[in-house]
């Protein structure tokens, strides 16, 4: 296996190719040319590591996929234009009519309309499930189960699956495994070297981890990778461009030191913010009183800066005038940048069209960012003071 080190500073990048540029090019171009026509015809044998046109390959962008799937201990990677792109590519490269998917049922909110919504149209099914006990999975399981959707841990309440025997029982019985990886990143946790088929990531979170590209990933095997690169990736056409890829690759080299800083820092406000009266519960896994605290830390090197805070607040009028109090968090969704976020569940309350009431209102998820930890306990303290 490639060290840490080496893939975010040097794997894929052939600098003698640019004039030992340190950073490589952003070559701007959708189309390559051919010496003749043995060089054309060669070129076609195989688009996915040939180039020909930059919806299938391009240079800027192929460095970004070496070290995507090296990041991930996988034998190759496709990059898509979103998370949520990445994840209809690989999902819909495993079914066909008549097909059965198993899905967590805390899963990313656009994964769930796609299992819902859109696949139903081609004759799909899904059924969701509390993924925490292996034994509901099981039960879910048909005759026509070909997919296994995980999620581990999901972004609001971190429920964690076992991906070690996810993929053990999925494999007994011929069932591909795909999980999003996006909360952990390969820093602290890698399902393919559990056992699982395919990784996919939000690059829009972690691993861009700058809050100005929007990206994703598909990490697999070589075989994996062809076949859904030949139909689905080439059809959809969801590409980066290469511009966000040279971006993306930026984002990469500073991906370790981001999510331990990013960890440490949550864990910090996770502990503070569990000892404070006005707190009911936090959930974030790596705080001993999580209920998956042992799996947590057996499948994963670390957490990531996503928690979820439960307030004792006896209406939503006070969780309203906390989130307001707020200084240091920017009030958004999505993560995984270098700016502390909060998220409160009493913002998707009377939204005509995005109402969700199933989440309590006095939940607030905050995303700790690369600030310093006790600067943002210092606003969150001064906050909780009107509660
Ligand atoms: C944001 C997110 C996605 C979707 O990614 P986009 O880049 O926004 O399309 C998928 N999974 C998880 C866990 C996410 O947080």
């Amino acid at each position: 296996m490639n060290h840490l080190s080496d893939i975010l500073t040097h794997l894929g990048e052939e600098r003698e190719k640019y004039f030992k540029a340190v950073s490589p090019p952003i070559i701007q171009t959708s189309n390559f040319c051919f010496k003749d026509l043995d060089d054309f015809r060669a070129s076609f044998t195989n688009e996915l590591t040939h180039h020909i046109y930059t919806r299938g390959n391009n240079p800027t962008v192929e460095i970004l996929r070496k070290k995507v799937a090296a990041l991930e201990g996988a034998e190759d990677a496709l990059i898509t234009a979103s998370g949520s792109a990445a994840i209809a590519t690989a999902v819909v490269a495993q079914l066909k009519a008549g097909d059965h998917v198993v899905c967590v049922e805390g899963a990313y909110t656009w994964t769930k309309i796609l299992l819902t919504e859109l696949m139903p149209r081609f004759g799909v099914s899904c059924t969701f499930v509390d993924g925490r006990d292996l034994q509901n999975i099981k039960a879910a399981l048909q005759d026509n189960t070909v997919l296994l959707y995980l999620e581990s841990p999901t972004s609001l309440t971190f429920d964690l699956q076992d991906l070690k025997a996810c993929a053990e029982l999925a494999r007994s019985r011929g069932i591909t495994t795909i999980a999003d990886n996006s909360y952990a990143s390969p820093v602290f946790q890698r399902p393919i070297e559990m056992g699982i088929d395919l990784v996919v990531h939000s690059g829009t979170k972690y691993l861009n981890g700058h809050s100005d590209v929007v990206a994703g990933v598909i990490c697999g095997s070589q075989e994996m990778i062809q076949k859904i690169f030949e139909t689905e990736f080439m059809t959809f056409g969801g590409i980066i461009s290469p511009h966000d890829a040279q971006q993306f690759i930026r984002g990469l080299r500073t991906l370790e030191l981001r999510v331990k800083r990013s960890f440490e820092s949550a864990l910090k406000v996770a502990q503070f913010l569990e000892k404070h009266p006005m707190v009911e519960q936090v959930s974030y896994p790596f705080l001993a009183s999580f209920p998956q605290y042992e799996l947590a830390k057996k499948q994963m090197d670390g957490a990531g800066g996503l928690l979820s805070v439960y307030l004792k607040a006896d209406s939503k009028e006070k969780v309203e005038a906390f989130v307001g109090r707020i200084k240091r968090f920017l009030l958004a969704v999505s993560w995984g940048g270098h700016e502390s976020l909060m998220m409160p569940a009493v913002g998707f309350y009377d939204v005509p069209g995005r109402e969700d009431t199933t989440t309590p209102w006095n939940l607030v998820r905050f995303y700790i960012g690369l600030e310093d930890a006790d600067w943002l306990i210092e606003d969150l303290e001064q906050a909780l003071g009107i509660l």
